[in-house]
């Protein structure tokens, strides 16, 4: 099957690899031709934009930054629904507003191609293996069409609705992954400050039930032994302003959402965007020794 791939960023590299592993031929399309040229040499062939991958492509995954990206990507000149694209599926697997999702389903719809959402849970590692967790929005029968891509990909898919549901989803998982980061940067600026080693708070909440399954492997992250970035501040502040819209579409008032998207904008400002998420606990702690230091 001739499939396509747009966007080969931390996590469209190591999915794209995958399908070419499982032996399809992928043809594939990054803003910034450089990230392609992994997926090239592995076998997977280059389009010059999105409209030549959909034209050469009888199913496309996407996997970009946010709502914009993929607004631009489906929409915009020589965007995937430039040409003709009846009877083509997409398969966009971006953290992505739910409206936005509903928006690139009816683009899609009123040209004759089928589209569902499917945002992931899982990172680079989970990527890479082939174990991530889809959350599925569109028709059962464009989910059946879409499961021998997502199987390579998977370890569960989850199919939890109409279009825009598999988001919804998405958003309520990413908040209390957010809320973790920033609380225990807050545990650890207290327990710090009164005199514990920070590498004694980090290995003691691994080992308690105030661990979360994400944790263990960014300790090294976090006591600044390592820079490895797989899910960076830039992309958790961008899911918090979602999941901010999306709670007050709904009249919830994410009280704790606003706390984090301050403090990732204050990290944001700081030059920390492109810094793993994990880099916001040692953020919180140097503000507050900071604000100490200067009372
Ligand atoms: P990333 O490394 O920053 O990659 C983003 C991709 O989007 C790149 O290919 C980038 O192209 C492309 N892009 C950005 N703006 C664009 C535009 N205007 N037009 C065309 N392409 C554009 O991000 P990532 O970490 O792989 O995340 C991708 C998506 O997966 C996000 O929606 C994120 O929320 C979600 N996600 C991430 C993780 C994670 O652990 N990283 C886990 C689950 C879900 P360039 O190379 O040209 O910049």
């Amino acid at each position: 099957m001739n499939l396509g791939f747009i966007g080969l960023g931390k996590m469209g590299e190591p999915m794209a690899m995958r399908l070419l592993d499982a032996s399809f031929t992928l043809n594939v399309w990054n803003r910034s031709p450089a990230k392609t040229i992994n997926a090239n040499k592995a076998g997977a062939v280059v389009a010059s934009c999105p409209s030549v991958v959909a034209s050469r492509s009888e199913i496309i995954i996407s996997m970009l930054n946010d709502d914009d990206a993929a607004l631009e990507v489906f929409e915009g000149a020589d965007g995937l629904l430039a040409g003709n694209v009846e009877d083509k599926l997409f398969i966009e697997m971006s953290t992505l507003r739910p409206s936005t999702a509903r928006k690139l389903a009816t683009s899609c719809n009123i040209q004759g191609a089928a589209f569902i959402d499917a945002p992931v849970s899982g990172t680079v590692g989970p990527a890479e293996e082939g174990r991530l967790m889809a959350l599925v929005g569109g028709k059962e029968a464009d989910l059946e069409r879409a499961r021998p891509v997502l199987d390579i990909l998977t370890r569960r898919i989850v199919h939890v609705g109409a279009v825009g549901q598999g988001s919804l989803m998405k958003l309520v998982i990413n908040l209390p992954l957010a809320v973790y980061w920033h609380s225990l940067g807050e545990a650890a600026a207290m327990g710090h400050a009164g005199g514990l080693e920070l590498s004694v708070i980090l290995d003691v909440m691994k080992d308690s039930g105030a661990s979360m399954a994400a944790f263990p492997k960014k300790i090294p992250e976090i006591l600044g032994e390592s820079d490895l970035v797989t899910f960076d501040i830039d992309t958790l502040h961008k899911d918090v302003e979602f999941i901010i819209e999306t709670g007050m579409d709904f009249h919830v008032p994410m009280a704790a959402a606003k706390t984090i998207l301050s403090s990732s904008k204050a990290a944001k400002e700081n030059g920390l965007g492109s810094a793993d998420a994990s880099e916001l606990v040692r953020f919180i702690i140097n503000s507050y020794r900071n604000s100490e230091n200067k009372d």
